[in-house]
């Protein structure tokens, strides 16, 4: 191992530790909470590094990038990817392809371009908006029945749960209690959905404690992004 690797496994081992303390704090099993390791900005070769590590479950937020990286990394048949950033309806079928789970679901007319005839259908997750500014992604909450009840019309889609980000400048336990809410909203449409995907590296013992299944960790595993131009 080099001493590169040497940190990962360290920074990873150390994150895990917290997951495990802070569910158990919480009264949870860790075995119920997915860690997804947010490898954005990253070469391919880190997603190699982190599968070696047993990390099955990656995150990407941008379409190029993911499209680019599922090549590089080559047959990692096990490896998930999940997609957490915003998307567009035309870049859909592209991301439905390589992803495993879609994060991201925000309006109907994205749901539509997700939507495709399969035999497995495709996990996906509506992001909420827990801002009042429209253009953070996710949708509003008093249009989350709405956006729920289309997409159940949705054969190829099998809506899991909810996924959000806590807005800055606010207690991120007092956003992720308002998400448990919304989840809930989700669950008289999707009564199996129960999925809450809520934590990042600065808040994720927070979201555990609100009941997040799904976290995002990016740099407290990675280390700091590389600055791209
Ligand atoms: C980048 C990103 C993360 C991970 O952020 P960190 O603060 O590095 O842990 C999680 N979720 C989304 C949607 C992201 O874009």
């Amino acid at each position: 191992m080099t001493e590169s690797d040497a940190q990962l496994a360290d920074r990873l081992a150390s994150i895990d530790d917290r997951i495990a303390a802070a569910a158990r704090q919480a009264g949870r099993s860790p075995e119920d909470i997915t860690r997804i390791v947010v490898t954005k900005f990253h070469p391919a070769s880190l997603v190699e590094e982190l599968y070696g590590l047993g990390v099955r479950d990656v995150g990407e937020n941008r379409v190029q990038e993911v499209l680019e990286k599922v090549v590089g990394v080559g047959d990692l048949s096990d490896l998930r990817w999940h997609f957490v950033g915003q998307l567009q309806t035309n870049k859909a079928r592209a991301v439905r392809r390589v992803a495993s789970v879609i994060h991201s679901l925000d309006r109907p007319k994205l749901a539509d371009a997700l939507d495709a005839e399969a035999e497995v259908p495709l996990d996906v997750l509506i992001q909420v908006n827990l801002t009042d500014d429209p253009g953070r992604g996710g949708v509003a909450p008093e249009s989350l029945s709405a956006l729920a009840e289309h997409a159940a019309g949705c054969l190829g889609l099998r809506v899991r749960g909810v996924m959000a980000v806590a807005p800055l400048g606010e207690e991120p336990a007092a956003a992720f209690e308002r998400l448990a809410g919304h989840a809930h909203t989700v669950r008289r449409v999707f009564p199996d959905a129960t999925w809450i995907s809520a934590g990042m590296t600065g808040d994720f013992e927070a979201a555990i404690h609100a009941g997040a299944t799904h976290l995002r960790i990016g740099t407290a595993i990675t280390g700091p992004r590389p600055v791209r131009g």
